[in-house]
Formats: C-alpha cells, sequence, structure tokens
C-alpha cells in the first residue's frame, strides 16, 4: 500500500491518503497532550506502543464481531484503516468514577458506578469537548437517531468484550473513550484504543497503567504503556516503577 498525499495532523497521529480512496494511512506520533494541548511533550516510543496496542485491540474487537475501521498494521507506527466521515461526537464509556466525572459529579474516584455510565462530547478542543447529550446531537444534526443507536449498542458491547479481556491480563478497564464514523453506508469503530484513550489500573496494586501518569506527572508514562503491552502480549503482571 503505498503512502501518499498527508491529509491531516491531530494531537497524536497524522493521516495519509493511499492509492485506494476507502483506505487511509494512520501514523502514530510521539507526542503526548493533555489538558486541550496546554500540556505537552515528547515521549519516546510512545507512538509505536499505541500504535501496537490499537492494533491487538482492534483485532481483539473484530474477531468478536465489532465492526471497526482496522484494516492491518503496515510499520511500527503505521495502521491502514478505512477512511471514516468521523462523527464529532466521542462517546465515553465508564465503569468506575475517575477523572472528569469524579470532579463533576462529586464521586470519589475508584467508586465502582452501580451500571456503565455513557457520556458523549462534542470533538471540538476549542470549546474544551464539552459535554452534550442525544437532543444536542440530533439539533445539531451530528447524528441521526438511528446511528446513536447502533453507537450506543456497539460501545456498550465493546465495554461488555473489553472488562473480561482485560480483567484476564491483571487490568481493570476504569473508562475509555470511542469514536465512530461513516464508511460505505456503516458505521465503524474509528480512532485507536490505547492508554491515551483508556483507564487502565492494574487488578491487585491499583496502579495506574495510562496517560493520568502523564497528566498528573507521575513518572514512567512510556514504561506504564509498555506493561500494557506486554500483558496483552501474554506476560504475565509486573509492577512499573515511577
Ligand atoms: N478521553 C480521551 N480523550 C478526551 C477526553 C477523554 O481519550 O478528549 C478518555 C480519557 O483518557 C479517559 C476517558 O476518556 O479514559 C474519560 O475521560 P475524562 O472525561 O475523565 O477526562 P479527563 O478530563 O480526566 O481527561
Amino acid at each position: 500500500m503505498k503512502k501518499g498525499e498527508f491529509m491531516y495532523e491531530g494531537k497524536a497521529k497524522k493521516i495519509f491518503k493511499t492509492d485506494d480512496p476507502s483506505l487511509v494511512i494512520v501514523e502514530f506520533k510521539d507526542d503526548a497532550t493533555a489538558f486541550d494541548g496546554v500540556k505537552k511533550d515528547k515521549l519516546a516510543d510512545k507512538g509505536i506502543l499505541n500504535n501496537r496496542l490499537s492494533s491487538i485491540f482492534f483485532e481483539y474487537l473484530e474477531n468478536q464481531g465489532i465492526e471497526t475501521h482496522y484494516e492491518k498494521t503496515l510499520s511500527e507506527r503505521e495502521m491502514l484503516v478505512k477512511a471514516l466521515n468521523i462523527i464529532p461526537v466521542e462517546v465515553i464509556v465508564r465503569n468506575i468514577a475517575a477523572g472528569s466525572l469524579s470532579k463533576r459529579l462529586g464521586i470519589p474516584e475508584g467508586t465502582v458506578m452501580k451500571s456503565t455510565v455513557i457520556e458523549f462530547s462534542l470533538k471540538d478542543d476549542a470549546l474544551h469537548d464539552p459535554m452534550i447529550n442525544h437532543y444536542h446531537i440530533y439539533a445539531m444534526e451530528l447524528a441521526t437517531a438511528a446511528e446513536m443507536e447502533q453507537i450506543e449498542k456497539a460501545a456498550l458491547r465493546i465495554n461488555e468484550l473489553l472488562v473480561p479481556y482485560l480483567k484476564g491480563k491483571g487490568l481493570v478497564l476504569v473508562d475509555f473513550k470511542l469514536e465512530f464514523g461513516r464508511h460505505d453506508g456503516m458505521i465503524l469503530l474509528g480512532d485507536e484504543i490505547s492508554p491515551d484513550t483508556c483507564r487502565f489500573w492494574d487488578s491487585s496494586s491499583g496502579e495506574k497503567l495510562d496517560k493520568d501518569r502523564f497528566r498528573r506527572d507521575m513518572g514512567g508514562v512510556v514504561e506504564a504503556y509498555r506493561e500494557v503491552l506486554r500483558r496483552l502480549e501474554g506476560g504475565g503482571s509486573a509492577g512499573v516503577e515511577s
């Protein structure tokens, strides 16, 4: 697959055309950002780890019947995916209170939610990704009711699949963010699934193995991502030095 013209650069990835208009190449960068890009750094190898981790998650989900944009891994940092018309709604799924939910609702971090929580945010950095609901989504024509039904069903199913999968690797799936897009009349899971977009806690120690280590200046960010990869590739659990 020939890497074509550069199309777009996001905070953590670059997108390139290919010779097939229905496919694009995602290149994972080492850039780390938080708080709408206010906090920035380069973390050596993060892009390589996130490409590998996302590939593992997408392959697992595809094998379980979830439709994703994933085609194949091309290189250390590159993934071939179906070109999506991205729906500008971030879908957040939460099993345990953390981050903005804890802050907003005063629920202490670590509180197990009695049932799964789904939230939506408008994908707009300039507006700081404000939380929205179905009324906004329909009134702003971001997605149709039929599309939202599919998206929510897929998000809940993905959670149902990932929680036990990660539990088997000694990881608690606290929360995560998904993005969906349109391709050939279908709704596909897009973007990435990685420690940049999920919260993973070690099952026994509760240690954070995700981007919160960067957001909260805890150190050992790349080491934590590497540990998640080691576990997904079949290794046992081990701590991370911070
Ligand atoms: N998340 C993300 N991108 C965003 C906002 C959130 O990937 O723009 C992920 C985040 O990593 C976490 C989950 O979605 O796994 C819930 O994030 P939260 O709303 O708590 O955001 P915070 O403000 O703490 O980043």
